[in-house]
């Protein structure tokens, strides 16, 4: 490194400036990148999703004041660049591959957050009233008198960060998400619970537990449909689009 990169260095707080070698790269050359393509993939997208800002803003700040020319580094922001890009805006959603090849470690950590949120809701959600009976009897509940149902002002979301973050990736929990169902706990925001659609919806979920016959199971198939075909096109959700599509109607209907 040139004298003023030393100096920049060490604003940086590097403490051993010396060994390090910079290597322009070729126009055209880009940035290397890991060969595994799996890999690659984490590196770009789960990487920009989890460390959105990377450079203090004070560091950044304090770097561009210097006006460092030379050959085709024209700027600490240049030198900085690789880190630089990951303080672009992240949406980008998870890629499936992704999402497949977490699930092993994502699916007991969901697990263990549906057990505790199913334990929680239970306890403290009411009753399923004449007409929510009714509707869960329509879309195929088998046990609606198991049904606990909690509204709740704001829904709860995963402690866990990689849980979190890949819920929110997968669009399983976002700004629009109405309602939660833990097997036969079923939170809701309040405006959603007297939303028969809505309420179907969720119910529907509960008959797909029922199906299946656990947590763990329903989490397998549910993750894993996801992973494949996406949130909005996974089979649980088609048919719980499908099941409360009628009280969609009725809703218009008064
Ligand atoms: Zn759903």
């Amino acid at each position: 490194m040139e004298k003023h990169e030393h100096e920049i260095a060490r604003q940086v707080g590097m403490r051993h400036p010396k060994p390090v070698r910079l290597r322009e790269v070729r126009e055209g050359e880009g940035l290397p990148e890991p060969d595994h393509q799996l890999l690659q993939r984490v590196a770009r997208e789960a990487g920009a999703a989890l460390s959105p800002t990377v450079l203090p803003e004070r560091r950044r700040k304090m770097a561009s004041k210097s006006d460092v020319q030379h050959s085709g580094v024209s700027s600490i922001e240049d030198l900085a660049s690789p880190l630089d890009g990951c303080n672009r805006e992240c949406v980008m959603k998870i890629d499936p591959q992704i999402l497949k090849a977490l699930l092993p470690i994502i699916h007991p950590l969901a697990c263990t957050w549906v057990e505790k949120r199913f334990a929680e809701t239970v306890a403290t959600g009411r009753r399923l009233e004449t007409r929510e009976l009714e509707i869960a009897l329509e879309v195929r509940v088998r046990h609606p008198e198991c049904v606990r149902l909690s509204p709740v002002k704001t829904l709860p979301e995963p402690d866990n960060q990689l849980l979190q973050w890949a819920a929110r990736e997968a669009e399983l929990i976002t700004p629009k998400t109405w309602g939660l169902t833990f097997f036969y706990g079923v939170v809701m925001l309040p405006g959603s619970v007297s939303n028969c659609a809505h309420l179907a919806h969720e119910l529907h979920h509960v008959a797909q537990y029922e199906s299946l016959g656990s947590i763990d199971l329903f989490l397998k198939v549910y993750l894993a449909q996801i992973a494949h075909f996406g949130y909005d096109q996974c089979p649980f959700e088609v048919d719980a689009a499908k099941a409360s599509a009628p009280f969609d109607a009725n809703q218009a209907g008064g």
